[in-house]
């Protein structure tokens, strides 16, 4: 009697799971699907599980006819997606934040994911600030506010919080923990007080593959995140801080979480600073960087080969993207939206 009483139990939970709304996507025989879309050098990368759970970190930039949210869309309809059920904003400035009312026009959203309130008051902010507290108040979508160590509520990968509102997670992650030797080449620099400095920052799990994500953190903030002591470890895919402005990617960070593949999310003219294209590309190990577009300020001698660069040029900009698709084991694949090349990588040992 108890265990029919179980079953039927279980039969309802199972029922009631089914009736949440979700938003499903096509199916893709077992792998984890990333796009990394071009807003123009701000943020939007769309990570989607195999069971069809989405997590978009941040938005993009406001205005523009909502060429952001339309990109993103895109990315989210070609992932066979009806809405997403999650959206991380890293922090309140205009090329992360800006696209979110243009965004929940054009498809639903579960949860927003931020580091709470705004730190950085003024101008700039506040406006920017003010449109995504309506978003929120219109009652559409939750608010989770995490704090280090936590973990997002997504199946299917593995989604902790490394870094929020200022804070660095206090424990090494599994496996981590070591001695940092390339803390004392790295430059000390001065505490950033923007709200680059408070962005969420992520490490994002799926099988054996490890992605991080922090934002537009700092090089202060970095510095207390992996020194002398190295909280993260080793990671696989480095999304580039920051579109690779040389506020950010100290060689403390870049070297010390070594990365096989590093991706920089940078447009023509904003990020993709030639001293940060240079400490990226001469990280011991890193076997490509590919980039969103060619850094006008790069130049030849910063920028990847052309064959790794998903936008060449600004006129006409055809916003291409750039997709991953991982499997369990930790290989993966990385294609140029533009040329539709593709590079396999396999786990390193
Ligand atoms: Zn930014």
């Amino acid at each position: 009697m108890k265990s029919m009483i179980k079953a039927v139990l279980c039969l309802l939970v199972a029922g009631f799971l089914l009736s949440l709304p979700g938003y499903a996507a096509t199916p893709s025989d077992g792998k984890l699907r990333v796009w990394f879309i071009d807003v123009e050098g701000g943020q939007a990368t769309l990570f989607v599980t195999p069971e069809g759970k989405s997590l978009l970190i941040d938005t993009g930039w406001p205005g523009n006819d909502g060429r952001d949210a339309d990109r993103i869309v895109a990315a989210a309809h070609e992932a066979g997606l009806t809405g997403i059920d999650e959206v991380l904003i890293t922090h309140y400035h205009m090329d992360h934040v800006g696209g979110v009312p243009q965004l929940v026009k054009r498809i639903p959203v579960g949860i927003f994911v931020d580091h709470g309130p705004l730190r950085e008051l003024g101008p700039e902010t506040d406006g920017i600030y003010a449109d995504y507290k309506k978003v929120l108040a219109a009652g559409e979508a939750k608010e989770l506010t995490p704090t280090p160590g936590d973990q997002l509520p997504i199946a299917g990968m593995k989604v902790t919080v490394v870094e929020t509102d200022g804070h660095p997670i206090l424990q090494p992650l599994p496996g981590a923990g070591e001695t940092n030797n390339y803390c004392a080449q790295s430059e000390i620099r001065e505490a950033d007080q923007t709200e680059n400095s408070r962005s969420l920052g992520t490490l994002i799990e799926f099988g054996k593959l490890r992605i991080l994500d922090l934002g537009d953190l700092t090089w202060d903030k970095e510095r207390t995140l992996v020194c002398p002591v190295n909280r993260l470890g080793r990671i696989d895919v480095l999304i580039v801080s920051h579109h690779g402005w040389m506020q950010s990617s100290s060689p403390a960070l870049v070297d010390g979480v070594h990365p096989q593949v590093a991706i920089m999310d940078n447009g023509a003219k904003k990020g993709g600073s030639l001293p940060t294209l240079k400490t990226v590309r001469e990280i011991p190990g890193l076997e490509a960087l590919w980039q969103l577009h060619y850094s006008e300020e790069g130049g030849a001698a910063g920028n990847t080969a052309a064959g790794y660069i998903a936008n060449v040029t600004d006129k006409p900009d055809a916003g291409y993207m750039i997709r991953l698709v991982a499997s369990p084991d930790g290989s993966y694949t990385v294609e140029n939206g533009r040329t539709g090349e593709k590079k396999s990588y396999i786990l390193r040992k």
